[in-house]
């Protein structure tokens, strides 16, 4: 079965089934003042060898989280046809509007695109890349893989995320993609799952996915980016694409976060020392950041404090903060290998 573009507006010139390596462009419309005529291009590769499942690989649906971009533009430069089973359809940078801006949204039409799904085939911009990965690619993939990372707004301990289904059971096929990626966390998503993101796309299809949070801080590092690459390998073993290599056995976490406020914003504006690390363990009741005020430079720093015990998942990486900002979130362990 062929996929099926009428049900979008967004044109794909690129051949998606015929065996073979290929790049190029979906053309997404969308018509203001910088480009009234025209379109937005996003970059789309394949590569098809012979028989076996598809996955789908996106990087950018945030487009300040460049890691994923990376990783999937070197995957398909290591790769040829001759060397997968199967199918891959790589969207490394889906909301290319908003990676070429260096910004979290869409600058088009200021759109949260992991808070689009399902989308709209006559929406805005978001809507419609939504619409079009969940209504007309994911109908033909037998898996999902999305790359994120903390943006410029924090920064993350290299994890997968593993969702739990709508009953709440840990996904045995979601936990195994997690496992593969071998990334040094794993971040178990039940309760806090939003049902317009990626990851929710994939669950209404039936697809073994997971997403991961590879760093952040706004930029790519080599250690991150390695764990990435070995990730993605790794899962394209495990899916059936590429020969089964071994994950590395390193030890791996496994966290879920409890409770809503185990994610600390800020009280009040001023300027953000945090005081632990990405990754690292914290005890109930912690110093964990501190928060100096301009606006009245004799207060005493605001100590904030974790509010379990676990572990650092992310970060908060802005110098000067606001009320409300993001500080940090506080995952409890579930299990640990020892
Ligand atoms: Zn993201």
């Amino acid at each position: 079965m062929s996929f099926d573009w009428s049900l979008s507006r967004i044109h794909c010139p690129v051949d998606l089934a015929a065996r073979g390596k290929r790049a190029g462009h979906l053309e997404l419309p969308h018509s203001d003042n910088a480009n009234p005529l025209g379109y937005y291009p996003i970059p789309i590769m394949t590569i098809v060898g012979g028989p076996g499942p598809t996955t789908l690989l996106t990087g950018g649906v945030h487009g300040d989280e460049f890691e994923g971009p990376v990783a999937l533009l070197d995957l398909f430069h290591d790769l040829e046809p001759d060397d997968i089973k199967g199918r891959l359809i790589l969207l490394p940078a889906l909301n290319a509007p908003a990676v070429r801006a260096s910004a979290r949204v869409s600058p088009l039409d200021g759109g949260n695109l992991n808070r689009a799904f399902p989308g709209a085939r006559d929406g805005g911009p978001t809507a419609m890349l939504a619409h079009l990965v969940e209504s007309v690619l994911m109908p033909h993939c037998d898996a999902a893989i999305d790359l994120h990372a903390g943006g410029q707004a924090s920064v993350f301990a290299p994890c997968a995320l593993a969702a739990r289904t709508a009953e709440g059971e840990l996904s045995p096929e979601n936990m195994a993609l997690a496992e593969a990626f071998a990334a040094p966390v794993i971040w178990v998503l039940g309760r806090h799952n939003d049902n317009r993101s990626v990851n929710a796309a994939a669950t209404r299809h039936g697809l073994p996915m997971i997403a991961a949070e590879l760093g952040g801080n706004g930029a790519v590092t080599p250690a991150i980016l390695e764990i990435a690459k070995r990730g993605l390998r790794n899962c394209l073993g495990h899916l059936g694409h590429l020969e089964r290599s071994a994950p590395p056995a390193e030890p791996v976490v496994k966290v879920e976060v409890r409770a809503a406020d185990h994610k600390v914003c800020l009280p009040s504006e001023g300027l953000f020392e945090p005081l632990v690390e990405a990754g690292e363990r914290v005890a109930e009741g912690a110093p964990i950041a501190r928060l100096h005020s301009l606006e009245d430079p004799a207060r005493e720093a605001l100590t904030l404090h974790a509010p379990t015990a676990g572990l650092v998942l992310s970060l908060g990486t802005r110098g000067y903060v606001r009320h409300g900002d993001f500080a940090a979130l506080i995952a409890t362990v579930i299990d640990e290998a020892a």
